[in-house]
């Protein structure tokens, strides 16, 4: 059920390159390129997260979404920008304006609840670990919203002993080794002389009590796993490589800290007859010459049934015909489909009953050479 995966980062120092538009790029483009970007990178996202690169991602919109100081960039680089806006290369601006724009980054997060990263508790409490969870669906599931159950299995404060990890408050006393600073120092020689260190209490790992009598069902740690079934809502329009956030479900913090989240990582199936892009389908369709020169209609499976088409007479090969939000819905804007795109592709008979050769034969001298061109 927990899944590792492997860091990806952006080995670029140049703004454009770092979000991947041009340098003619609009400021709506660089917005929509940050945007996507920094979802990809967003080191919640257990899968291609990178608190590196979105650092990065963050300095370079920065700069590029005001026209100020984008001009200096572009005409001095980096060294330009020194001097403006705070401390670091990107200074203030970022925190606020960045994570403002991100809020719809991850709209189709349950509950909406964009922590904005960083600001882990640096107390004692330590926020919960994430989990991430695969979910499967076919192809034609995006259609329609999904209910799915999942398992987890996270930690949770410990019901025997409301999560304080002793049988009774008297049996948490103060830790002996470090007097209840919870730290202790460390002194070590080097070149430069003595460095004194404050580490964690090895003893009590900072909590600056111990326990006398752990609580037997959780072993003193106050934390407990616990089964869980949670029912899920998969949006309609949900894509393949989508992740979605249950915000708080997963492990509970140690020593009070928030929980942390779990990710659902979706997985879509692919379909014989069908290939998506964002909300669109394509699907083919092959015809006959006669059908072509002539016209027809038929009927073409679409994702909710089939749907008759009209082919106009004198069809190339290769023509396409749009069927207007016949596609999966927009995962933001669910009331809006996208459209389902028939190609039609023209079949010439690889072999021929001997009537229909007489017939093509006769068609072959009406048309002459009307059909060919060199
Ligand atoms: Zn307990
Ligand atoms: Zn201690």
């Amino acid at each position: 059920m927990i899944e590792f995966y492997s860091v990806v980062t952006v080995n670029s120092e140049d703004y454009y390159e770092l979000l991947g538009v041009s340098r003619e790029a609009s400021e709506k483009d660089i917005k929509s390129a940050y945007k996507k970007a920094a979802r990809k990178h967003h080191p919640d996202n257990t899968e291609t997260g990178s608190e590196d690169t979105f650092k990065k991602l963050g300095e370079a919109y920065d700069v590029l979404k005001d026209p100020q100081k984008k001009t200096i960039y572009d005409q001095y680089g980096k060294d330009g920008l020194k001097g403006m806006g705070g401390g670091g290369a990107y200074g203030g601006g970022f925190n606020g304006a960045g994570f403002e724009d991100l809020s719809d980054v991850f709209s189709s997060f349950f509950g909406g609840g964009f922590g904005a990263g960083g600001g882990r508790a640096r107390s004692r409490a330590r926020q919960g670990h994430d989990h991430s969870v695969d979910i499967r669906l076919d192809f034609l599931d995006a259609i329609k919203e999904h209910k799915k159950k999942i398992r987890l299995n996270p930690l949770k404060s410990c019901k025997a002993c409301g999560g304080k990890g002793a049988e009774k408050d008297t049996d948490i006393v103060t830790c002996s080794t470090c007097r209840g600073a919870g730290q202790v120092s460390t002194v070590q020689n080097t070149i430069l002389g003595q460095i004194r260190q404050a580490t964690t209490c090895p003893s009590c790992n900072g909590t600056g009590s111990e326990i006398k009598n752990p609580c037997k069902p959780c072993k003193g740690k106050g934390l407990k796993r616990e089964d869980q079934e949670v029912e899920v809502t998969i949006p309609s329009g949900v894509y393949d490589g989508a992740t979605m956030r249950l915000t708080g479900m997963g492990d509970a913090g140690a020593h009070g800290g928030p929980s942390g989240d779990i990710y659902l990582q979706i997985h879509v199936g692919n379909h014989k007859n069908f290939e998506r892009e964002d909300a669109n389908v394509f699907s083919q369709v092959n015809i006959g010459f006669p059908d072509a020169a002539l016209g027809t209609e038929l009927e073409v499976p679409t994702l909710r049934g089939t749907e008759k088409i009209k082919i106009n007479q004198g069809t190339q090969s290769g023509e396409v015909i749009n069927l207007k939000k016949l596609g999966f819905p927009m995962i933001n804007r669910p009331s809006n489909n996208g459209d389902h795109f028939v190609k039609i592709n023209v079949v010439t008979p690889r072999s021929l009953k001997s009537k229909e050769k007489d017939l093509l034969q006769e068609l072959q001298k009406l048309r002459q050479d009307k059909d060919t061109q060199v």
